[in-house]
């Protein structure tokens, strides 16, 4: 192709894969035969009800999801989800747990705040969040609602290997940055959110994949858009859905089973991350993770430039090279390179190259 890609490393909104792009490109007015784009088709139509199944179906498929789960799509991010979680699951004299490992951590706690009695599980915030806590270290209680985690904290750069086993209490997770990046076990959980504008589409849809057994226990007195129950009564067509962008996610995930599905993209991930943890690690010191080790994140790579003067240069050289999105998060500062599904492994090579020759004019 002829087309000139950016080098994208945006946190999220983040890069589409170009052949998901092209696809939308050539269908945009005329809709397999329908003479209109997606984004004019009814809801309610045959053609629309395809798109829409067929993208619940590839998720299920790619996930293994079991079939006591239902996937939902919403609205509203993952934001919406930190406020839709408790107030459907903690009910008066329960507690709900959360595992504190970053930003999102603290924003979806403080909502269940709002709804009942919430309390930290383990917290890592002491050691800035430069790694996510040991499932040893999570200290809760048998009777409690729920336990809550952030898979894969993108403004920190640390992600989880392995998920805690908790039982009979359900665990519900928040992989908005990680999801699809690499295999896991979906029935550890009992709720997945995701908003989907880093591995799934475009930004205006949010997954949920949630276990059947759960929406039957969620409190009945609370809006109807905002029940969990609602849209799974509804196949997620209570009302108008976002439906473009559940189109585009059904594209991705085609892209993502044509390319060889979620091992390959694994594979791939930890390939792609590895350039960049390399130019890191092998700076002697220029380059400085923020992650430890063992809890860095295959999709969010955060680091520091060893003095403050330099790290500005290397913001704007790496600006001026064509590398988009590579400062850090506005709260914490420094440097990150998010390298999604999308993003291609010659885009990482090119950084990982650029951070070498960087250092090498400026050591
Ligand atoms: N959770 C995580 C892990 C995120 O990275 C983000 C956004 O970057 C959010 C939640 C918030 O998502 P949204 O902007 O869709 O509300």
């Amino acid at each position: 192709t002829l087309v000139q890609r950016a080098y994208n490393f945006n946190a999220g909104p983040s890069a589409l894969p170009l052949a998901v792009l092209e696809k939308a490109q050539q269908e945009l007015i005329d809709f397999r035969g329908t003479g209109m784009s997606v984004m004019e088709l009814s809801h309610r139509s045959a053609a629309y009800e395809e798109v829409h199944n067929n993208a619940i179906a590839l998720l299920k498929e790619l996930l293994s999801i079991p079939e006591n789960y239902e996937v939902l799509f919403l609205q509203g991010g993952g934001s919406l989800q930190f406020s839709m979680v408790p107030m459907n699951f903690l009910k008066p004299g329960e507690k709900a747990g959360y595992i504190m490992s970053g930003s999102w951590s603290e924003k979806a706690f403080s909502e269940a705040k709002l709804f009942g009695d919430a309390y930290h599980v383990a917290s890592t915030k002491e050691g800035q969040y430069r790694r996510v806590p040991q499932i040893d270290e999570l200290k809760y209680n048998p009777t409690d609602a729920y336990i809550h985690l952030t898979s894969n904290n993108t403004i920190y750069g640390t992600q989880w290997k392995e998920f805690p086993d908790t039982g009979d209490v359900p665990l519900i997770a928040d992989m908005s940055s990680d999801i699809l990046s690499k295999p896991f076990d979906v029935s550890k959980f009992s709720l997945i959110y995701a908003g989907a504008q880093k591995n799934l589409g475009p930004s205006g849809v949010t997954v949920a994949i949630i276990r059947k057994d759960l929406l039957e226990k969620a409190n009945p007195n609370i809006p109807a858009m905002l029940k969990y129950s609602t849209h799974s009564k509804n196949n997620s067509l209570y009302n108008t859905p976002p439906t473009f962008g559940i189109y585009m996610l059904g594209e991705v995930l085609n892209w993502i089973k044509e390319t060889g599905g979620i091992n390959e993209l694994a594979k791939r991930n930890e390939e792609k991350a590895k350039l960049i943890y390399d130019a890191i690690d092998q700076s002697n010191g220029f380059y400085i993770g923020h992650a430890e080790v063992e809890s860095r994140s295959l999709m969010n790579i955060t680091f520091r430039v060893k003095d403050e003067e330099l790290e500005k240069k290397f913001l704007t050289e790496a600006k001026n090279e064509g590398f988009i999105g590579v400062n850090g998060h506005r709260s914490v500062g420094g440097c990150r390179a998010s390298t999604y599904n999308a993003v291609p492994f010659e885009t990482c090579k090119a950084f990982s190259e650029f951070m070498v020759k960087f250092q090498n004019e400026n050591r």
